[in-house]
């Protein structure tokens, strides 16, 4: 329900978009540019190409803005596959303004493409800024490419995606100041600056001002710091007035730890015990520069956090049983969230995969939740790497997930592991036959 009104509040701004720019371009002080000669036409569609590129741009900060309104709807994961998307087709867009609007005015004033080109930066009001803004856009875009990413750290190529905050401010100006759009019609100028104020507004809320007040609200702090294996480890973190700090299991933080070394960054990481008002526990990996440096926090170190995020959690299982699939130290939502699911009454069946038994994180604590769950919880651990493991080895394939699950009806299915393991288990359960609305996973990469 709340999926149908986001989508038709979007489809609501196109159709406005729209019919301002048809209304400006029919009733154009030089005619009607949409029926008109093929001059007007280019720059009518031009403009519509920067009107719709502006749009998806503020979209794309929407959707990736952490808006809670917005991902506790749809989910981080497909939000992210969406702005991954939908930034590679907005490069279209953003060559098809320029170029088109350009070859319109050349062709009205009778001159060379470069000539009006080099007139709109020296001559038109703010279009300069605007090259300049799109060049960086496009650059960000391109470093976005998986294979050109794959060879970035995550820091260089986060740094180069923040020039899109640049590009957007220098495009800014040149829209109301020559768009004959908006100079032509105060309304739709009226209803463009609303849309900048309520993205701006969003992210600024999401982003800055709601973490901070709930720092200063709960004062988190690092309670304790515990090894779960050789390089793992739980951060728990305690504060004020906890029971009005909700999350669900299987939820993610953004955390910034406040101390030196670590507060210019701020890293995702899921709830790994359920939720019980009082703490919260993380569990981490060290597998980078980041990470690797968590054993070193010292208790009483504040925490600032924005979240919680994601929409990976209990509500989602409408089935009598849940397979729970993980990989690694894919198993912190899926241990918080097994016993949410427990306690809601739902069977469960945890499926843990790792290259050998050093690597199982909370062996303990699994076990500790079977023998309290004995019948309901099934736990089975599959070890890839070990040939003296003496149950499930190898790796998760097909005919392991049939014998495994052999009733694959009233199951949901979560995941959340290397994506290399979440992609293969994904497309064996659907060949498997279960519905793609029953297989929910997490990513762990933004
Ligand atoms: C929704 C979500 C939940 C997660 N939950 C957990 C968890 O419970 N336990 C756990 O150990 N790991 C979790 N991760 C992964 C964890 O965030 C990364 O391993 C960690 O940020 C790596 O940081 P690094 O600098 O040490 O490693 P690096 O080697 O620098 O980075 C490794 C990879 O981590 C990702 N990454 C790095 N920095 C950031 C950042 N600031 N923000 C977002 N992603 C980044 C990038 O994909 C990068 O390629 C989660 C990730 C996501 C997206």
């Amino acid at each position: 329900m709340k999926k149908a009104g986001l989508l038709i509040l979007l489809a609501a701004q196109l159709v406005i978009i729209l019919a301002f720019w048809a209304w400006n371009h029919v009733n154009h002080t030089m005619g009607n540019q949409l029926a008109g000669e093929a001059v007007g036409q280019l720059l009518a569609y031009g403009r519509l190409a920067g009107l719709l590129a502006a749009f998806a741009i503020l979209l794309q900060l929407i959707l990736m803005g952490r808006v809670k309104w917005v991902e506790s709807v749809f989910g981080l994961d497909r939000l992210s596959r969406l702005h991954h998307i939908l930034g590679f087709s907005l490069v279209v867009l953003l060559v098809l303004h320029p170029v088109l609007v350009t070859i319109g005015h050349a062709k009205q004033a009778d001159t060379g493409i470069f000539a009006q080109f080099i007139d709109f930066c020296r001559n038109w009001e703010d279009v300069l800024a605007a090259a300049v803004g799109l060049g960086l856009m496009i650059f960000a875009i391109i470093a976005s490419i998986a294979i050109i990413r794959k060879h970035l750290r995550y820091e260089t190529w986060h740094i180069i995606h923040m020039t899109f905050y640049i590009s957007i401010a220098l495009a800014f100006g040149h829209q109301l100041a020559v768009g004959s759009d908006f100079t032509g019609n105060r309304y739709f100028a009226g209803y463009w600056y609303f849309l900048y104020i309520f993205t701006f507004g969003n992210l600024i809320y999401y982003r800055l001002i709601r973490p901070l007040w709930k720092f200063k609200k709960h004062r988190f702090v690092v309670s304790g710091i515990v090894p779960e294996s050789a390089d793992v480890t739980s951060v728990h973190i305690e504060g004020r007035e906890m029971a009005s700090f909700r999350i669900n299991a299987g939820q993610f933080m953004m955390l910034r730890f406040m101390t030196k070394g670590f507060r210019w960054q701020s890293h995702p990481f899921s709830m790994s015990c359920l939720p019980d008002g009082r703490h919260l526990r993380v569990t981490i990996k060290q597998l980078g520069d980041f990470t690797r440096q968590i054993p070193d926090i010292k208790p009483g170190t504040p925490v600032i956090i924005d979240g919680p995020h994601g929409a990976f959690t209990a509500r989602q299982c409408h089935s009598l049983s849940a397979v729970m699939i993980a990989g690694g130290i894919g198993i912190t939502p899926i241990r918080s969230l097994s016993e949410e699911l427990l306690n809601a009454g739902r069977n469960v069946h945890i499926i843990y995969s790792n290259r050998n038994r050093a690597s199982i994180v909370f062996r303990k604590e699994l076990d500790e939740l079977a023998a309290a769950f004995a019948g309901r919880l099934k736990l089975t651990h599959v070890i890839s790497e070990e040939p003296s493991w003496e149950g499930e080895h190898g790796r998760l394939d097909r005919d392991k997930i049939a014998r495994l699950v052999p009733d694959t009806s009233d199951c949901d299915f979560y995941l959340c592991g290397p994506p290399p393991m979440m992609m293969s288990m994904r497309s064996i359960l659907l060949k498997l036959g279960v519905r793609s609305g029953k297989i929910h996973f997490e990513r762990f990469s933004l």
